[in-house]
């Protein structure tokens, strides 16, 4: 398994992509749309992983809840799987909670699920598999 990306959120893409642009000397992907998450996205691609910058769009987004909460910061560490479905089957198998028990689409068409951070040391966990 290894690092997919961060995913980071923030209040405004507008103000914090130019910021992150500057400190990885590198153009952010163009803005993506995701209404099933009520996000929009854009993601820096860095040498082992992405940096994934996640605006809410909807006051009911796990993302503005985030931020209503804790502030700007962290949200999640996505792994990468070849096999979404099966990891997910083995977790639970394991006793792992899951908040998506099928996987849903994400960003750039990616297959994602969350892990529930009470499994997780308070983690919010993302299974990420790419699609061919
Ligand atoms: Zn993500």
């Amino acid at each position: 398994m290894k690092l997919e990306h961060l995913g980071i959120a923030v209040k405004s893409l507008s103000d914090s992509v130019p910021v992150f642009e500057k400190i990885f000397n590198k153009k952010a992907t163009d803005i993506e749309e995701v209404s099933e998450q009520k996000v929009r996205v854009c993601k820096i691609k860095l040498e082992n992983c992405d940096i994934e910058i996640l605006e809410p769009t909807d006051p009911e987004s796990p993302i503005a809840k985030f931020i209503e909460k804790r502030g700007e910061g962290i949200q999640h560490i996505s792994f990468e799987v070849p096999d979404i479905k099966q990891s997910l089957n083995e977790l639970k198998e394991g006793g792992v909670r899951l908040i998506n028990e099928e996987p849903r689409t994400g960003a750039e068409g990616m297959l994602i699920a969350f892990l529930h951070p009470k499994s997780t040391a308070g983690i919010l966990m993302e299974l990420a598999q790419h699609q061919k």
